[in-house]
């Protein structure tokens, strides 16, 4: 038979496929006969590098090797196996993870591996048994012959894993009569999850195959006639397990049943449904406010004529930015389109997938971070069949497979969670906004205090502005007060925790019997100098952010320029010597305050606590259920959350923020009051925000108390032009990382000599090498470059082009990580 030309063009013979390794390149296989029909582009395979299988994803499928390749064909070896029949990552998915690949320099089988739910990507293994053939013809084999070696390791010994096979004959990598014993059937190679990889789950079930009345048929046993009511009882399909135990039979009384063609027996598939048995909130449809039905509209507009637009929603806390995010989803389903909204990590509250669940129904799909690998991967696959149209979830989530998405809400567009913090890099607004643009969807970004890039991306008319302006029913904001510490400090002659003001506050809160939040705004880490008596932080010259205190040696240093200066006995601003290390824990916070309200039920959270994250619930839920009177913690605790009873929130350390080495610091603490201010006072009762520092005058809590976003902006967005941060530059950073201190100085002054080389027009800046302000972290010593330009186009050459000589001057490039856009620059 002669198979039509066409057809002959395009079957695959090669397929690129990207595995998640730190290299930034795809590897080339060879579809074996066998798999051509069934292979596609977006399944994952087991393949051959180095010494080791390794899954992948194939993202290409070739009919013959691109003209001016340097592989040689036959040099190419095969695809192992084929793990997936229907491919789980879509076209669209696949092309979106490439931009992120492309855009971040992240390697693309890495950015797969972090779209898919975790589980699905468990490692594999490889075992080879000798089979009922090799048994039987191992006797015809040379006894000195190295098939009839391995032959008799594996009927004496079973089955082994391949690499451990290996080193037992001492061979370092395949030996060429594997394939042969395989081909002639004597072996068998298996595939093995080594953690038990997830899947959809099944039971055992049987059906009916006749009408009712079959019980009562002559003939029947008395348990036959049991089970038999039992099925008809529940609609004629039940688990064996439950039939079993209902109708009191064993399963052999179900065995006849199934010989004598009365019922039939089937694999039943189970979805674990992370909120099987949660009680939903009613959905009322509310009637929108006018400012409500404005942003709505706008969104509409655009989603109606399946065009791309990005828009921004400014609102108040509690100005029903949620309801409107509701109803344009609802309307997206209406088009027949998917909706997708991503929240930050600590807002995906089981408060707020309620709400969805009790509008969306099963249509919706959530990724929520306390999923068990079983639940989350049965809610991805409804995503990828199509039965559920509409996903709420954290960073990740903005990966899922929605079909036919209209529309993606950003709640909270300015938190730093949307970045992951981890290889790939990654930001998860921005990804949104290519994906959207990509697919002709909708974003909406939300937030009380929009990012200053976003702002002014909305000021400049690339983003559509909408604002609510007001709280729902006119709610007052909490007046939020700032309280000097400097006069704290020369009325107690010593530095105290907390003012006459504060401990004054929460005494009276309590009387009241409502409840109090106190927040930390600390990290733990940063170690900086402040004046007690003028307020002031010591601040790199260069580059106007705080210098960092290093004990050690008693130096101050900027973690951006590498800037170095004494610690200062005396303050340079008024020579007081009253210059203090800014720093206490969240633990010393809670004691203190135990010993002066003994009869207060305090409760703590914080990052410790976070991590034992039942615990991290449970003190939520007692906290909002009253069991708890006085809440302390760290600024995870200023967001998302909804207290009614709340009336005081006390901030004890806000300057510990502002001093923060990274250029955002003041936004973040404009941010975080912002935000503090939300929690107090959400029902009916006002609220009231008092914040502890050094440095009343600084703008950002000028702006914040004032809770005056416009005039925030206006004066940061001029020092960001002025000292050249984004958005009016791009930024990459590149860290250096090594066990031994003098390498990680020696690669990264390598590094920026490549970098200063490919800058030959002298399109960025290089700052550095600095040690990062995490200078040594799980034992390794930390060096940072950090890359500043207008044009992030010539930047991206500047830094491909250094690492790529890096690289050809055996540089270990393993031991750098580049981030593109940073956003956390700790
Ligand atoms: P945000 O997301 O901006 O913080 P929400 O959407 O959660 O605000 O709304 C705050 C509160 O106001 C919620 O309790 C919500 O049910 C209520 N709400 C929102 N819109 C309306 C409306 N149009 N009429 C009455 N109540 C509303
Ligand atoms: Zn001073
Ligand atoms: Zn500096």
């Amino acid at each position: 038979m002669i198979a039509p030309q066409a057809s002959a063009e395009s079957v695959p013979q090669f397929a690129q496929v990207a595995i998640p390794i730190h290299l930034r390149k795809l590897f080339t296989y060879r579809v074996p006969a066998s798999m051509r029909v069934s292979i596609r582009v977006g399944s994952r395979v087991m393949v051959q590098l180095g010494t080791k299988s390794m899954a992948g994803y194939i993202v290409a499928l070739l009919p013959r090797l691109r003209t001016g390749t340097s592989l040689i064909e036959s040099e190419i070896k095969d695809v192992q196996e084929l793990l997936d029949v229907d491919p789980p990552l879509t076209s669209e998915v696949l092309e979106l993870t490439r931009w992120v690949a492309d855009y971040y320099a992240a390697p693309w089988g890495e950015v797969l591996r972090a779209a898919l739910p975790a589980g699905i990507n468990a490692t594999v293994e490889q075992t080879i048994s000798i089979t009922e053939k090799g048994q039987r013809e191992i006797h015809n084999l040379a006894i000195d012959d190295g098939k009839h070696r391995a032959l008799s390791l594996l009927e004496n010994e079973g089955e082994f894993e391949l690499n451990a096979f290996l080193l037992r004959i001492g061979s370092s990598r395949t030996p060429r009569w594997l394939p042969e014993l395989e081909a002639d059937e004597l072996i068998e190679r298996r595939y093995r999850t080594r953690k038990t990889a997830t899947r959809a789950k099944h039971r055992r079930a049987v059906r009916l195959l006749r009408d009712a009345g079959i019980s009562s048929e002559a003939g029947r046993t008395e348990a036959q006639r049991r089970a038999l009511d039992v099925l008809t009882r529940h609609g004629g399909a039940l688990a064996v397990a439950s039939l079993t135990e209902q109708a009191q039979i064993s399963d052999s009384v179900i065995k006849t049943l199934i010989k004598n063609g009365l019922v039939v027996e089937f694999d039943e598939q189970l979805r674990r449904d992370p909120l099987a048995h949660a009680s939903l909130p009613d959905t009322d449809q509310l009637a929108l406010t006018s400012a409500q039905k404005t942003a709505l509209h706008s969104i509409e507009k655009p989603l109606a004529e399946g065009a791309f637009a990005t828009l921004l929603l400014h609102g108040v806390t509690g100005s029903g930015k949620t309801e409107v995010y509701l109803q344009a989803m609802h309307r997206a389903l209406e088009l027949n389109r998917g909706a997708m909204m991503l929240v930050p990590e600590i807002s995906l509250t089981p408060i707020l997938s309620r709400r969805l669940r009790a509008h969306f129904g099963d249509q919706i799909a959530i990724f929520h971070s306390s999923l068990s690998k079983g639940e989350r991967f049965d809610e991805w696959s409804r995503l990828r069949a199509g039965e559920a149209r509409v996903v709420l979830g954290t960073r990740s989530a903005v990966f899922a497979p929605v079909k036919d998405l209209g529309l993606i809400v950003i709640d909270e567009e300015q938190d730093s969670s949307y970045r992951q913090e981890e290889s790939p890099f990654y930001h998860a607004r921005d990804t949104a906004i290519v994906r959207a643009q990509k697919e002709s969807a909708v974003v909406v970004l939300g937030s009380a205090t929009p990012s200053l890039e976003s702002f002014h991306h909305a000021q400049s008319g690339k983003y559509q502005y909408l604002q609510l302006p007001d709280r729902i029913a006119n709610r007052p904001l909490a007046r939020a007060e700032l309280i000097d510490m400097r006069e704290v400090f020369a009325r107690h002659k010593k530095p105290v925790v907390f003012s006459d003001e504060l401990l004054e506050a929460m005494g009276q809160t309590h009387a009241r019997k409502e409840q109090t939040i106190i927040l930390l705004n600390r990290r733990g880490y940063s170690s900086f100098i402040l004046c007690r008596s003028c307020g002031e932080s010591i601040d790199c010259p260069n580059c106007d952010v705080t210098l960092t205190y290093h004990r050690s040696d008693r130096t101050l240093v900027c973690h951006y320029c590498n800037h170095r200066q004494r610690a200062p006995s005396e303050c340079p601003n008024c020579s007081s010597k009253y210059i203090y290390y800014v720093g206490e824990g969240t633990e010393q916070v809670e004691e203190l305050l135990r010993k002066r309200f003994p009869q207060m039920r305090i409760g703590r959270i914080d990052r410790d606590t976070k991590a034992r994250r039942r615990e991290f619930e449970q003190t939520l839920l007692d906290f909002g259920n009253g069991d708890i009177d006085l809440l302390v913690g760290t600024q995870m605790l200023a967001k998302g959350h909804d207290f009614p009873n709340v009336t005081l929130v006390g901030v004890v350390s806000v300057d510990a923020g502002l001093a923060l080495p990274d250029f955002r610091a003041a936004e973040r603490s404009f941010q975080l009051i912002t935000q503090v201010a939300g929690r107090a006072g959400r029902g009916d009762l006002p609220g009231r925000v008092l914040i502890q520092t050094y440095h009343p005058h600084h703008y950002a809590l000028r702006h914040a108390t004032a809770q005056d976003y416009r005039g925030f902006y206006d004066e940061e967005i001029r020092h960001r032009s002025n000292l050249g941060f984004p958005p009016f530059v791009a930024l990459a950073l590149l860290l250096v990382r090594h066990k031994d201190p003098a390498r990680a100085r020696t690669i990264a002054q390598q590094l920026r000599n490549f970098l200063a080389e490919a800058n030959r027009d002298h399109a960025c800046r290089i700052l550095g090498p600095a040690p990062a302000p995490f200078a040594r972290l799980r034992n390794e010593h930390r060096m940072q470059i950090l890359i500043k330009s207008r044009s992030r186009k010539q930047m991206r050459a500047v830094i491909d082009e250094a690492m790529l000589k890096f690289e050809e001057a055996g540089g270990e490039s393993r031991m750098i990580s580049l981030e593109i856009d940073p956003v956390n620059m700790m």
